[in-house]
């Protein structure tokens, strides 16, 4: 698919249960404010098992919001997802599709870049337009030395997935846009896989919303149990560093950076982090940066408005007895 912007814009507004994720309301505030620069139309597309789930999207101010419903589409499969919405790309032709990096929207945008033939921006921290009215999605490289724009000029549409937390949540307001609900035909065979039970692990956790976040990284040699406590004396949430998170000290859900979340915090606490770029994307919004770090020279001191030279093992200690008391 080649052409101009003339197609629109779509977010894929991923569910969660009867409600949406917060990163694809973010993305419809962005995509609504590039789609007015562009002169375009916004549609919040969503898929699902049953109709009507997507009315709660039009207080986030698309023009259209299109609801792809049948049963096999109940249930995330990548498969049948990326038959479906194919479809309706081809018939429609947008100019862009933006989704959340989230697990299962990471998996999607793969699939349907392939098949739509386009190009696909992954984990952008950034969007801007060039002046040919191009999506411009930025994404740190090379251990930071670069931040790379990336365009797709002449396929379509052009497909980006950001991070969650990457735009501001925008307020809910009156209704907009008409609601349109199309069943694609689907049959057994476009599924992927065959559900044989399922099964939520774990609780999922919102780093977005966090006002407070205790984080700790390879540093803390995999002892969470009081950071955990300490994050929960602060009233806020324990973050980790890919390292933590690859090492299954935590859940991935609490993975912070250009992989993880984009957070915006009141206070984040860095504990035996050393500040690489592609975990620092992810505090250089919090209000107030914290760090400890036994390395003097570790660049997690270049973004900390207060740090702590040493081991972290009696700071956290001192911390937990001065809020235990
Ligand atoms: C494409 C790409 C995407 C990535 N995305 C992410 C991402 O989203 N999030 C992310 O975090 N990383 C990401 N990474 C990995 C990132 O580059 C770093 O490797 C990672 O952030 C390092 O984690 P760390 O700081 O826990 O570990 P390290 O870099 O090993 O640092 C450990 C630090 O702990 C300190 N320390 C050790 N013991 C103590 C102690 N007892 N007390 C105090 N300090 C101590 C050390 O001095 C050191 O500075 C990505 C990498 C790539 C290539």
């Amino acid at each position: 698919m080649t052409g101009a912007n003339d197609g629109g814009c779509w977010v894929y507004a991923e569910r969660q249960g009867d409600s949406f994720l917060s990163v694809s309301l973010e993305l419809l505030g962005k995509a609504r404010e590039l789609a007015d620069r562009l002169g375009g139309e916004l549609t919040a597309l969503t898929v699902g098992g049953n109709s009507g789930a997507g009315a709660p999207l039009r207080r986030y101010g698309p023009d259209h919001v299109l609801e792809l419903t049948h049963p096999l589409l109940a249930t995330y499969d990548a498969k049948a997802y990326a038959t479906a919405i194919g479809a309706e790309l081809s018939k429609s032709k947008p100019s862009a599709l933006l989704l959340g990096a989230t697990r299962n929207g990471q998996d999607l945008a793969g699939r349907l870049a392939v098949r739509m033939r386009t190009g696909l921006t992954a984990h952008v921290t950034g969007i801007e337009l060039d002046d040919r009215q191009n999506l411009v999605g930025w994404v740190p490289g090379f251990g930071g030395g670069i931040e790379a724009g990336v365009s797709c000029p002449v396929r379509r549409p052009q497909m980006v997935t950001v991070r969650p937390g990457v735009f501001p949540l925008p307020e809910g307001r009156t209704p907009t846009g008409d609601v349109r609900e199309v069943v694609p035909e689907l049959s057994e065979k476009d599924l992927g896989s065959r559900r044989v039970s399922f099964e939520v692990k774990g609780s999922s956790v919102d780093l977005t919303r966090a006002g407070v976040i205790v984080v700790g990284g390879r540093g803390t040699g995999g002892d969470f149990t009081r950071l955990e406590k300490l994050a929960r004396l602060l009233g806020g949430e324990v973050g980790a560093t890919r390292i933590a998170t690859d090492a299954g000290w935590v859940e991935r859900d609490r993975m912070i950076g250009q992989t993880g979340v984009i957070t915006h915090p009141k206070l984040v606490l860095v504990l035996g982090a050393s500040g690489a770029v592609q975990f620092t994307v992810g505090i250089d919004r919090a209000s107030t940066v914290v760090a400890v770090n036994r390395d003097p020279s570790a660049p997690i001191f270049d973004h900390a408005d207060l740090g702590i030279v040493g081991d972290l093992g009696p700071v956290v200690d001192s911390l937990l007895r001065a809020l235990e008391a």
